[in-house]
């Protein structure tokens, strides 16, 4: 069965096809990337061809969807004959609020849950809104699954999702911490499970996503019950140009000496600190790592404060779970960085013991995206 995985951010699509019943594996995945600037480029690779990248017109995200069936239908590389061969549709959507614990079938009502949580996420849910209701348009036959980042953190408990403010600021603005990266956290505690031949459900991992946002999660039972990211992903781990935590007087602070307003001081925490703010060079891990190596101090001090954050909330982490199984790294960073691993595991191991592994995993979301979505469309025919 044929699923298609959309996860739409605020000016790029990004697609992936899924034979689920089959290898598994993708047949093709893709990218529009610039929509709504004067020239948009999409990135198509099929499974063994050649990846092509030519530019587009793409005004918005209902024409990159219709670019997108276009590439799938491309007579030479063809990928499928007819829109109606794909027989679902995965979103991945940022913020499901308190509302939603798992994946679900998109309606109506569904719609406007995720619209009410666009003042919680209002870079993220406005995008998926699009692509959903251009994939409702443009592949009409298909059922529609949203795949929510937070759904898999809806596990915490109250106690770890509350934060020390007065208690009408969450009843009335939803002001609590949800998480994120939830598909991500799921996915790599789940192969950690099977790599060390444990049910999922008798595993405590802690999970650690360092990508271009960063986030650890605590992982029991197979369910979520602490990460770091909380009201938004700007919480907790340094990452690369986001601040991370931050005593909220200094935020205060910069306000009143820099003369900014909200919206100015979150334009700093959120693009201009982290790897970039601290080192002064690039929020990107790989030139970070060149600079460090040519000796530069600020560099230096950005991949340490990076690591120290890091090893305090695996710390915490192990201090909430008791028994820890494994420590996982993931995304860009934790998959391509082993360095990372290896501190973590060398300053770590006389707080975990001999037991801890310590593993790196790739992650997927789009695979778990695309089963959830054949989770819930397989018996719908
Ligand atoms: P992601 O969000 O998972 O795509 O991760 C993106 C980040 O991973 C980039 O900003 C880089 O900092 C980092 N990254 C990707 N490849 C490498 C690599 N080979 N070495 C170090 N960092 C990398």
């Amino acid at each position: 069965m044929l699923i298609l995985v959309i996860n739409c951010g605020s000016s790029s699509v990004k697609y992936d096809l899924f034979d689920v019943d089959g290898t598994g594996r993708d047949l093709c995945r893709g990218i529009v990337e610039r929509i709504g600037e004067d020239s948009s480029i999409i990135t198509h690779e099929v499974r063994g061809a050649e990846k092509i990248c030519k530019k587009v017109s793409c005004r918005d995200h209902h024409q990159a969807v219709e670019i997108i069936r276009d590439a799938l239908l491309d007579e030479n590389k063809s990928v499928i004959s007819e829109a109606s061969e794909v027989k679902g549709v995965g979103h991945r959507v940022v913020h499901g609020g308190e509302e939603f614990s798992q994946s679900t079938l998109i309606d109506d009502d569904v719609i406007k849950s995720i619209e009410k949580f666009v003042p919680l996420a209002p870079l993220h849910n406005p995008p998926s809104l699009e692509g959903i209701k251009s994939c409702r348009k443009i592949f009409r036959s298909a059922p529609q699954v949203a795949v929510f980042d937070t759904a898999f953190h809806h596990s915490m408990e109250k106690y770890v999702y509350c934060y020390g403010v007065k208690y009408e600021f969450y009843e009335k603005y939803g002001i609590r911490r949800y998480g994120f990266h939830g598909t991500s956290h799921r996915y790599v505690a789940a192969r950690a499970a099977e790599l060390l031949k444990k049910p999922f459900k008798e595993l405590n991992a802690i999970t650690v996503h360092l990508g271009n946002g960063c986030s650890a999660a605590a992982v029991s039972g197979g369910r979520s019950v602490d990460t770091s990211m909380g009201f938004t992903p700007l919480e907790g781990l340094v990452m690369g140009t986001r601040s991370g935590d931050i005593d909220p007087a200094a935020v205060t602070f910069l306000m009143q000496k820099e003369g900014l307003d909200g919206e100015g001081v979150n334009d700093i925490l959120n693009k201009k600190s982290g790897l970039l703010g601290v080192s002064g060079i690039s929020n990107d891990m790989r030139d970070i790592l060149k600079a460090i190596d040519a000796g530069d101090k600020r560099a230096q001090l950005a991949y340490d404060v990076f690591l120290y954050r890091i090893k305090k909330y695996i710390g915490s982490y192990a201090a909430v779970l008791g028994r820890v199984d494994a420590v996982v790294f993931t995304a860009g960073i934790g998959e391509n960085v082993p360095a990372i691993k290896d501190t973590m595991q060398k300053d770590l191991r006389p707080l975990m013991g001999k037991k801890t592994k310590f593993l790196i995993i790739a992650t997927n979301e789009e695979l778990l995206i695309a089963k959830d979505t054949y989770g819930i469309v397989k018996n719908m025919e």
